[in-house]
């Protein structure tokens, strides 16, 4: 975060403590605090859908487990406040794990299932066990004491809004710590976080388990708030509310947060005064028109673009004074919002905003200027051991009737450059497949530095020294150059998330020492410059550089290149080659499938030729060049 952000969020919290000083209405200090408490839950959500990609429905539910482990505590066993909150966010975050093992197995439509289901069971639990939860009556609470001071509806409102502050602290260390990095890492790419030694499984239930404590907080801080608890408020309509407010707000923003968090408390009260909504629907059409109006003269968007949204709420504003009676539109006009939002909001208002004025959301630091002075410590030197680092023997892999590879045997000679050659789909792509974890082979075996890799994951065999990179680029493209590389450090890091949440000495030497290094790998590949810059707008050809930074980072005794040299101008490719030499310099053997021939003679120690899915030949690179067989692979198929 850098100054500016600091000091606005410090006054805003300052504006918002000052409230029930302002103000001593009751009701509007109570609405100010429910949205607070949205806020919280939200944070947390957002790690989930903005940051991991996941959608989850099961967060009303969650939710409501906070309250209620506040509930029973304070009910049956009159358990004080300060035990009742760590309580409730552990009782939660342990409920989100147990939903999150078996459901993130699934994606997609299938997550969203599972989670939905699971929201309404817990609906029905808490209906049903009226032994724990009073069933329908619900469970009636006192705001606490805290400190031995009983805290009035004022002195609440202080705590909710400390727990705000100290939830948007932890949030933001965790989203900028190795965690946060794996969470968005999975959902750039999913395959290169795993073959990165990230396990997507394993982050994607981490992210889960850290968002649910944060719903049990919320759930625990509502409780209190709203001083009665009962089962009908944890409905799924608060779930989809609850995901309305992320991508309305803007996901991957802690303000868009707050901001969705108002408008899902305000928009019920909204819709039930026609007053009120004739007047926020005009105001919403004038915002749109000057809005569209910016947008178009500073060419952000075109008019055409903008045509419908300002018709659309001009329109609404216009209908909001004919109408007569607003309860009977209430869900025709939430879904006309939503509908408006899937189209014209995507990256939610702040996105919205933020691209209306240009501004940059990622790279507020700059490290282009920083100089690694130690360039040899950067790339870990390869351990030196027998002479084969691997080993494949008749490895056979099948897809249908199809063998993409054919019984091939292997052997990559330790600190040699291997190359692997043949015409389009030969197999080469899939052989490194198999040898990264993404396909268990049918048949055969494989042996890295004398252990198997058949059937281990990849992120398992990425963290015992296989690093590569991919024949059609898989960055992690929301993310910067930098933390790309710092992906790929992510198994330097020991530290977890209470070492994260409290910027511990230990965090905080693993962070500096891995930023070090990172910036270190990008001068090693020639990025030096374009550290902050987000990975999606390099040109092509620095992408591929920057795949290999990456993949040099997990400190690979092997690295596999899938054709790098493809698409990038001849400098780029002169500079390629020397850094494929200086990589082999340090020991690391290197798998390379190239189809610049003059790439592959002049580097490569001994080359392999597949051709259907067969190894036809194998040998040093002028005899291989020699060879009849290969000639009319190459012949057959395009002129090489
Ligand atoms: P290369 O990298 O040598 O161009 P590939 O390894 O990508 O070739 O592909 C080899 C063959 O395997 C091709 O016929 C391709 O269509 C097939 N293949 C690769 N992956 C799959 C898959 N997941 N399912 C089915 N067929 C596949
Ligand atoms: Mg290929």
């Amino acid at each position: 975060m850098n100054r500016k952000t600091v000091l606005a969020a410090l006054v805003g919290f300052i504006v918002l403590a000052l409230v029930p000083v302002f103000t001593h209405n009751p009701y509007y200090i109570h609405l100010v605090e429910t949205i607070m408490i949205y806020a919280v839950l939200l944070f947390g959500l957002d790690i989930v859908v903005g940051y991991t990609g996941q959608v989850s429905l099961g967060h009303a539910g969650l939710f409501g487990i906070g309250a209620y482990t506040a509930g029973v505590l304070f009910f049956k066993l009159g358990a004080p406040f300060l035990v009742i909150l760590p309580v409730s966010i552990a009782v939660t975050a342990l409920f989100g794990a147990v939903l999150a093992l078996p459901a993130l197995r699934v994606s997609g439509p299938y997550l969203a299932m599972v989670t939905l289901a699971f929201g309404t069971i817990i609906q029905i639990l808490i209906n049903e066990m009226s032994f724990l939860t009073e069933g329908p009556m619900g469970i009636k609470l006192t705001k606490p004491y805290l400190l031995g001071v009983k805290l009035d509806e004022q002195s609440f409102y202080w705590v909710v809004c400390a727990m705000l502050a100290l939830s948007l602290v932890v949030v933001h260390r965790v989203l900028r710590s190795q965690l946060g990095r794996a969470f968005e890492a999975l959902r750039g790419s999913p395959v290169a976080s795993d073959c990165m030694g990230v396990s997507v499984y394993k982050y994607k239930v981490y992210a889960f388990v850290i968002s649910a404590g944060f719903a049990g907080l919320a759930g625990c801080l509502y409780a209190y708030s709203e001083q009665y608890i009962s089962p009908n408020t944890y409905n799924n309509e608060l779930t989809v509310m609850f995901l309305l407010a992320i991508i309305m707000g803007g996901r991957k923003t802690r303000l868009g947060a707050l901001l969705g968090a108002t408008i899902i408390v305000l928009l019920p009260k909204l819709l039930d005064d026609l007053d009120m909504f004739r007047t926020v629907s005009t105001g919403l059409a004038v915002l749109m028109f000057v809005g569209a109006l910016l947008a178009v003269s500073r060419r952000v968007t075109s008019v055409k673009a903008m045509a419908v949204p300002v018709l659309g709420t001009a329109a609404l504003s216009a209908f909001s004074y004919q109408l007569e009676n607003i309860t009977d539109w209430r869900l025709s006009i939430f879904g006309l919002m939503i509908l408006f939002v899937v189209y014209y909001l995507q990256d939610g208002i702040v996105g919205f905003v933020r691209h209306l004025l240009s501004l940059r959301t990622q790279g507020e630091v700059t490290h282009a200027a920083a100089v690694v002075s130690d360039q040899a410590s950067v790339i870990r030197s390869a351990k030196t051991g027998q002479e084969n680092l691997l080993v494949g023997q008749q490895i056979l892999m099948q897809f249908g009737g199809l063998k993409a590879i054919n019984q091939v045997d292997l052997r990559i000679k330790r600190g040699t450059i291997h190359g692997l050659i043949g015409p389009n789909g030969s197999g080469k792509s899939t052989m490194m497949n198999v040898l990264t974890g993404i396909y268990v082979p049918t048949a055969g075996s494989i042996e890295f530095e004398g252990r198997s890799v058949v059937g281990r994951t990849s992120s398992d065999i990425a963290l015992s020294g296989i690093a590569r990179t991919f024949q059609n680029v898989q960055l992690f493209g929301e993310m910067t150059a930098l933390q790309n590389v710092l992906v790929g450090l992510h198994h330097t890091f020991d530290s977890h998330f209470v070492d994260v949440a409290l910027h511990t000495p230990r965090y905080q030497r693993e962070e500096a020492a891995a930023t070090q290094r990172a910036l270190g790998l990008l001068q090693f590949v020639g990025l030096a410059d374009l550290a902050d810059e987000q990975a999606r707008n390099l040109p092509y050809g620095k992408q591929r550089l920057l795949e290999i930074g990456r993949a040099l980072a997990l400190d690979p005794q092997l690295l596999l290149l899938d054709e790098p040299a493809a698409g990038l101008t001849a400098p780029d490719i002169k500079e390629l080659v020397a850094i494929i030499r200086k990589i082999r310099d340090h020991g690391i053997t290197v798998i390379l499938i190239e189809h610049h021939m003059d790439v592959v003679m002049s580097i490569c120690d001994t080359v392999s030729v597949l051709d259907f899915g067969q190894k036809i030949a194998e040998g040093k690179p002028a005899d291989v060049q020699a060879n009849e067989k290969v000639i009319e692979a190459y012949l057959g198929t395009t002129a090489a």
